[in-house]
């Protein structure tokens, strides 16, 4: 069964955004599901999803609705994707990582150290039951090459695909994390050696998707039966196109690379969601490639397009809210 949650987030107008229009905003809310956006030719346009967290929603929301029910499912091995996506600046990293990771205000906190505290909560209640281990993995996907975050000297990890365990990153650095401030602690290390490129849209914009992988695995401790499932985040580079960041040479090469693995996710989304399911097209990237098996088959997806609210981003929030990633 293919299950996929699509929604939209919209982040408060920043300080640029307010100084060019003021407090005006394209969007006008009707419900939790439906809002009506304004377009450059000022026509109404009305946009339904699963959920719409507005400028004042909460971190906690994000995680309550998204996070949760794939939590649940993969301590009962079924495995998960969450993935943010949006142009850069839309507040794609706001909602994934949030503001302080390891320490900080609570209620700033992004999905990552809130599905790290889940994860063991959940583990904690079942440790009669079961003897667990939980590991995390830290990936950049650039260019279409993948870099391990925990070890910078694997700047080249290949994918591959076992019967017992699935699609796997050969070689990737897995550290085994027993509780929360551990895992924090691996992820600041991961966050703190991601690579960032430059453009004019945002000085810290990344180009690069950043994946993160929970795995949990359990044994029984009557019959010893064990069963996996995995969480995979995925923090997307920016979907803006490549004429708004006015660079050329290495930048436009990136662009394009960004380009060709949306679509590819794109692709294999739509496929998913159209029912076709003998031919999904994972081997397009290796961001589907490393998807595959916590998109396909039986697992839960989250999607959480990112948007500006402002009339300054009006079209590229349109193409984020028709993305090919979102026809179901
Ligand atoms: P992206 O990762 O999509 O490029 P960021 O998450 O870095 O964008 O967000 C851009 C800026 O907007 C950051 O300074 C971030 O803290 C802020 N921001 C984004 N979303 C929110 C939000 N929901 N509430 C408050 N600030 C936000
Ligand atoms: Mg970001």
């Amino acid at each position: 069964m293919v299950n996929v949650t699509v929604c939209v987030r919209f982040r408060p107008l920043n300080l640029s955004e307010k100084r060019l229009h003021g407090d005006s905003i394209c969007i006008q809310a009707l419900n939790t599901q439906s809002f009506t956006f304004k377009d450059e030719k000022e026509e109404d346009i009305t946009f339904c999803f699963d959920r719409v967290f507005y400028q004042d929603s909460e971190q906690v929301e994000v995680y309550d609705f998204l996070a949760m029910p794939i939590i649940e499912g993969a301590v009962n091995a079924i495995n998960g994707t969450i993935i943010a996506y949006g142009q850069t600046g839309a507040g794609k990293t706001y909602s994934m990582e949030g503001l302080g990771v390891l320490d900080g205000d609570r209620k700033k906190k992004g999905l990552l150290p809130r599905v790290v505290d889940g994860i063991f909560e959940f583990l904690q209640s079942l440790v009669e039951m079961t003897k667990w281990t939980v590991k995390l993995s830290m990936v950049e996907i650039y260019m279409d090459k993948i870099r391990d975050l925990f070890d910078l000297s694997k700047d080249n990890i290949q994918i591959k695909e076992n019967k017992c365990q699935g699609i796997f990153l050969l070689g990737a650095t897995e550290i085994p994390i027993t509780n929360s401030t551990e895992a924090l602690r691996c992820l600041c290390h991961g966050i703190a050696n991601r690579a960032v490129g430059e453009t004019q849209m945002n000085l810290a914009s990344s180009r690069s998707h950043c994946v993160y992988i929970f795995s949990v695995q359990q044994e029984s401790r009557t019959d010893g039966r064990s069963k996996t499932g995995k969480i995979v985040l995925v923090d997307l580079a920016g979907s803006e196109k490549a004429d708004r960041t006015g660079a050329g040479g290495i930048v436009l090469e990136e662009a394009k690379s960004i380009n060709k693995s949306l679509s590819a996710l794109g692709n294999v989304i739509n496929a998913l969601t159209a029912g076709k399911l003998n031919h999904i097209p994972y081997r397009d990237s290796k961001l589907t490639r490393i998807l595959q098996d916590a998109l396909g088959g039986n697992s839960r997806t989250a999607l959480l397009c990112c948007c500006s609210p402002s009339p300054s981003n009006v079209s590229e929030s349109l193409s984020t809210l028709r993305a090919k990633l979102l026809k179901s």
